[in-house]
C-alpha cells in the first residue's frame, strides 16, 4: 500500500466505500460523484499511479480489470444495452486519483463525441 493513497486506503477498508466487488488482483466500488446510474471504479490491489507505470509484468492485472467489468455490467444489468469504460492517464485526460482505475459507466445513452 502507497501512503496517502486515497484508493489504496478503500482497498484496505481503512477509507468507506461501497465496494462491490474484490478478487486477489482488483477490487471495484461505487463513485462516490456517479456520472450515470451506474458509475463504478475497478482498480489493480496493486498501486500502479497510471498507464504510465503499468509493466508486461502486470498484465494478468490489467486483463482482471475487464473481465471484472464484464461481470459487473452483468450484474448492473447494462451489458445488453451497453456501458462505457474510461481510463484517464495524466493531467490532459484530467487523472485526479493516482492510483490506476477504470471507471465503468452505464444505465444512460453516453454523450459523444469525446476528447
Ligand atoms: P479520475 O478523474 O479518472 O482520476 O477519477 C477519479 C474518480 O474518483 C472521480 O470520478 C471521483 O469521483 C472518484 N473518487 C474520489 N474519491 C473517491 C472516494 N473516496 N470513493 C469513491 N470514489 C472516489
Ligand atoms: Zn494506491
Amino acid at each position: 500500500m502507497t501512503t496517502n493513497c486515497i484508493f489504496c486506503k478503500i482497498i484496505s477498508g481503512e477509507i468507506p466505500s461501497q465496494k462491490i466487488y474484490s478478487d486477489e488482483l482488483v477490487t471495484a466500488f461505487r463513485d462516490l460523484h456517479p456520472l450515470a446510474p451506474t458509475h463504478i471504479l475497478i482498480v489493480p490491489n496493486k498501486h500502479l499511479a497510471s498507464v504510465n507505470d503499468v509493466e508486461p509484468e502486470d498484465e494478468a492485472i490489467l486483463g482482471r480489470l475487464f473481465t471484472a467489468a464484464r461481470k459487473l455490467a452483468a450484474q448492473e444489468a447494462v451489458d445488453q444495452n451497453g456501458f462505457r469504460l474510461i481510463v484517464n492517464s495524466g493531467p490532459h485526460a484530467g487523472q485526479e486519483v493516482f492510483h490506476l482505475h477504470l471507471h465503468l459507466l452505464g444505465g444512460q445513452k453516453m454523450r459523444y463525441p469525446m476528447g
